[in-house]
């Protein structure tokens, strides 16, 4: 098979890396690849590619984003413990603490499932952001999982579907939330391909129409801006041209009914610059040449977006009259609409690991700030800062996450559940092996219920241990119900 020639190389690494990077970051990274290389030797993924070829893109991606080196080798690294004999504690010993941290929360992450259970989802939200600690941990496993997505046909329809789903339920929001534009828009173009295939296919081909059709004059626009901001004497640091993710234009269109003349942002020309005076200027200029449209000037620079986006954004009429929006901003603006929290850990070799959970914590309450603009996790504004440092997740052995406050037991994972679940419990298994029904779970254990069908009623000693108020009062209300059933059929034989 032609796939399983395919051969990487650190050279490849290496050269990915720009010069923000020093020799004693590529010793590290030579190291990491030179451990999860042999660690993967001899496996293959479903594409029929050498295993090792997955962590690589992984590595590949996290040094688009120009995050630090320990990040990077912790993304070489991230399967190790999972899939091959190496142990998390192997990791600490060669790369440290730090890494092997990240690899090991990378680990827990994987176990998080979503099978389509509505009830689930808010849990898998809060558990994947609480579970990652530390925000580079969630760059991995996106990283991680963009890859997964690049080749997700490899996989049987069902699992396509089940991971597609979980991408958009799941992943693209929290790359909203975290500002990453980037990783937003091909999350949910991937998903939406697996999970609206025709739906897909039309809005690529509306995609493609437009472009072929705007292209000549789109490259006459750029020519003739470039050509003012220099007769203006305004510096510019790029122009560009982007096109309208699928499903964003798809989501619009069923806003306006399919009218396509409605959305005037399927193209766009962007226009970088070095700081907000010349955002301002390049856009006196443009309104000097096009003609622009009312009411479509958006000053997000003085005013920016709920996630923190900020660019000028106007919309005019080009010489052929066809209507073309512009987005103006600098380039650190540019960053952070493309990579979000990712772009505030470029370059940030140095900082200690103190600094860095300042900065999450920081960006923990930005996220909390917008979640109150939204729907979704609304309640979570009402929540503290360290919202999840008195909760823990536990698995079903289905991989459904349950969330309970600190000190849970089983039993009141079993009265989360179900009432039912609560009051037949018989057993559990933690991680495998039988504990007591008062043991207390921790984060990321996985809790096994078994059941006595038989059961009449709940036991009155799990009072003196269960944890939630929920669990109480099922457990009072049981019991209550079991003393009335046996005095009446106690008054019942008596009368008799
Ligand atoms: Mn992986």
């Amino acid at each position: 098979m032609i796939s399983s020639m395919i051969t990487v190389n650190f050279t490849q690494l290496a050269n990915r890396l720009d010069g923000h990077y020093g020799p004693e970051d590529l010793v590290l990274l030579e190291r990491a690849f030179t451990f999860a290389q042999a660690a993967h030797e001899g496996q293959t993924r479903t594409t029929g590619e050498p295993y090792f070829t997955h962590p690589f893109a992984v590595a590949l991606k996290l040094a688009d984003l120009k995050l630090p080196s320990n990040v990077i080798a912790a993304g070489l690294l991230h399967d190790v413990p999972e899939d091959t004999e190496r142990t998390v504690e192997d990791i600490a010993a060669e790369f440290g603490d730090d890494i092997a941290s990240m690899v090991g929360a990378i680990t827990k992450l994987g176990k998080v499932k979503y099978r389509g259970e509505e009830r689930y989802i808010e849990n898998l939200r809060k558990m994947f952001v609480a579970m990652a600690e530390d925000v580079r941990v969630v760059f991995i496993k996106f990283a991680d999982r963009m890859h997964n997505m690049e080749t997700l046909y490899a996989l049987p329809e069902h699992k396509r579907l089940r991971i597609a789903n979980e991408v958009l339920e799941i992943y693209a929001p929290i790359a909203n939330r975290l500002g990453m534009g980037e990783y937003r828009g091909l999350f949910e173009d991937y998903s939406f391909k697996y999970l609206e295939p025709k739906d897909y296919s039309w809005t690529k081909h509306l995609l493609e129409e437009r472009v072929k059709k705007f292209g000549p004059s789109l490259d006459r626009a750029m020519k003739h801006v470039s050509n003012e901001l220099h007769r203006h004497s305004v510096g510019y640091v790029d122009i560009h041209g982007r096109v309208k993710h699928c499903y964003s234009l798809y989501r619009k269109l069923q806003k306006y009914k399919n009218d396509m003349s409605k959305v005037y942002d399927i193209v766009a020309m962007r226009v970088i610059v070095k700081d907000v005076t010349d955002c301002y200027a390049v856009l006196g200029i443009l309104h000097g040449v096009y003609t622009p449209l009312p009411g479509r000037i958006k000053d997000y620079i003085a005013q920016p977006k709920p996630n923190g986006y900020q660019s000028l954004h106007t919309t005019v009429f080009d010489e052929s009259g066809s209507i073309l929006e512009f987005q103006i901003r600098t380039q650190a603006m540019h960053e952070e609409s493309e990579y979000g929290v990712a772009a505030h850990w470029r370059y940030k070799q140095g900082a200690t690991r103190e600094e860095r959970n300042v900065e999450w914590m920081e960006e923990l309450a930005r996220i909390q700030k917008e979640l109150s603009t939204n729907d979704f996790m609304a309640h979570l504004n009402e929540l503290k800062l360290d919202m999840f440092r008195d909760r823990i997740f536990v698995f079903t052995p289905k991989g459904d996450v349950i969330d309970l406050p600190e000190e849970s037991t089983p039993i009141d994972m079993a009265y989360a559940i179900h009432t039912e679940i609560g009051n037949k419990v018989a057993q559990a298994k933690i991680n495998g092996e039988i504990a007591s029904l008062d043991r207390a779970l921790k984060s990321g254990d996985m809790c096994e219920l078994i059941i006595d069908k038989n059961r009449k009623m709940p036991n009155k000693d799990w009072l003196k241990f269960v944890k939630t108020r929920h669990a109480k009062s099922k457990i009072r209300s049981a019991l209550h119900e079991a003393q009335r059933g046996l005095l009446s059929s106690l008054w019942g034989k008596m009368k008799r």
